[in-house]
């Protein structure tokens, strides 16, 4: 077994005699619990924002930190009895400043989204100008998608990756922030398989007098590992996720200089946010704590190695990749272009996890079809890797992708890749 810098694979998740209490309190919610538990391990965890974390950040998560109230900075609460908090806010702080080499981190965003609206709400005000990406175009929701807060608050220009070969060309989004003039340049993406140029982008900001946004809520970990190029220090502020490819639980923060220290922590508490997720902070810190040792270094090469094989794999059997391959976690599958036409997006995902492939249908850039049911399928490999596989077993997992796209109603071809997933998922035990 093969694990990469955590108990993950090779243990069992830290909470058996807490789950043999809530068996006996709630065996309904205990038993949901285990039967969740069980599909992680029996099935390919292909959705490229999802992970797997230790069973010490499970278990930090699980802790009596969920009772406190600590609203504030550490140091500086409305509430009594924070000096526990204090001490573990302070410890994640510093271990995220670690990992990043950032001058200002504040660890209190509920989720990536909660981070970005913070983000937003320290340097702009309502009515302001934001130019960024759509979902068709590898955007996020909370980059000022019309149903979301921030697409209703401010004023949302768009841009866009190239329609035909799925790539950021910076000289089109210096062309279109010469015509928006914005206030603000959102870049980072949900499904770009490609290393982003940070400092690019902040010189189209600086020149446009717009403030630059990094969201790497995606390749969080790769940044952090230093296999992606970090825009901390060049954006002026950097959003990330602490659950995608670092595995520090469900969360978000935000990294900025300290010029804008006092706007983001204003902006989180009481902009956005009330008190803080005390026990996710505390997951952040045993997730970031994990993520400065040696072992992780290795694992985020090993999750590019792997994405590369997959691509590989896909690639050689006859899918068109967005992009043409990976320099990150993902790939992007253009569906319109691979197989069976009539097998696109949300049917390709359906007929997948049929056999035990869980990922996601997505847009590819220039999409026709409607986000909800796009013309392509994303494929991540951070959760895989964590489980030990590797470019072989990527291998074998492009295979039943591959031949489930081509045949997806042929009952035999649905038992093989059935049991192809079995044996792999036997082969890369998770907490056991
Ligand atoms: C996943 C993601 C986020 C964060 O999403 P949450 O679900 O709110 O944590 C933010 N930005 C991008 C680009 C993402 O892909």
């Amino acid at each position: 077994m093969d694990g990469y810098g955590d108990d993950a694979t090779d243990a069992h998740d830290g909470t058996h005699a807490h789950d043999a209490a809530l068996a006996d309190a709630d065996p309904r919610t205990a038993a949901i619990l285990e039967a969740e538990r069980e599909r992680q391990r029996s099935s390919l965890q292909l959705i490229a924002s999802e992970n797997h974390a230790s069973r010490s950040v499970l278990r930090a998560q699980g802790s009596v930190f969920t009772n406190k109230y600590a609203e504030g900075v550490p140091g500086d609460r409305y509430y009594g009895g924070c000096e526990h908090a204090d001490e573990i806010e302070r410890l994640a702080i510093d271990r995220a400043r670690k990992l990043f080499d950032a001058e200002h981190v504040n660890v209190q965003p509920h989720s990536g989204s909660q981070a970005n609206a913070a983000a937003m709400l320290a340097v702009l005000e309502p009515g302001d100008t934001i130019l960024s990406a759509d979902l068709r175009n590898a955007g996020h929701l909370s980059h000022g998608h019309q149903a979301n807060l921030a697409g209703q608050v401010y004023d949302v220009e768009r841009y866009g990756l190239d329609p035909e070969t799925g790539l950021l060309e910076y000289d089109t989004l210096r062309e279109r922030a010469e015509d928006v003039d914005p206030d603000l340049i959102v870049s980072g993406f949900s499904a770009y398989p490609r290393t982003v140029d940070w400092e690019r982008i902040q010189a189209i900001a600086e020149d446009v007098g717009a403030f630059h946004l990094a969201d790497i809520a995606h390749i969080t970990g790769l940044v952090a590992a230093g296999v992606h190029p970090s825009p901390v220090g060049v954006a002026d502020l950097v959003t990330a996720s602490t659950h995608k490819t670092v595995r520090a639980g469900r969360g978000g923060i935000v990294v900025c200089g300290e010029d804008l220290a006092d706007a983001v922590d204003r902006a989180v508490m009481p902009g956005i946010q009330g008190g803080p997720a005390m026990h996710n902070v505390t997951g952040k810190a045993v997730g970031f704590g994990e993520a400065l040792e040696p072992a992780f270094e290795a694992y985020a090469e090993r999750v590019i190695a792997n994405a590369r094989a997959l691509a590989g794999g896909l690639a050689d059997r006859g899918c068109r990749l967005s992009t043409g391959g990976t320099d990150t976690h993902l790939v992007l599958v253009d569906l319109r272009e691979t197989h069976d036409r009539d097998l696109l997006g949300k049917a390709a995902e359906r007929a997948l996890e049929d056999c035990g492939i869980v990922l996601n249908a997505n847009a590819v850039p220039g999409d026709p079809r409607p986000p909800k049911d796009p013309s392509g399928i994303r494929a991540g490999v951070p959760a895989l890797t964590t489980r030990g596989f590797d470019e072989g077993a990527m291998d074998a997992v492009a295979e039943c992708i591959v031949r489930m796209l081509e045949d997806p109603e042929d009952e035999a071809v649905r038992r093989e890749v059935t049991e192809c997933v079995d044996e792999l998922c036997a082969a890369h035990p998770l907490y056991e």
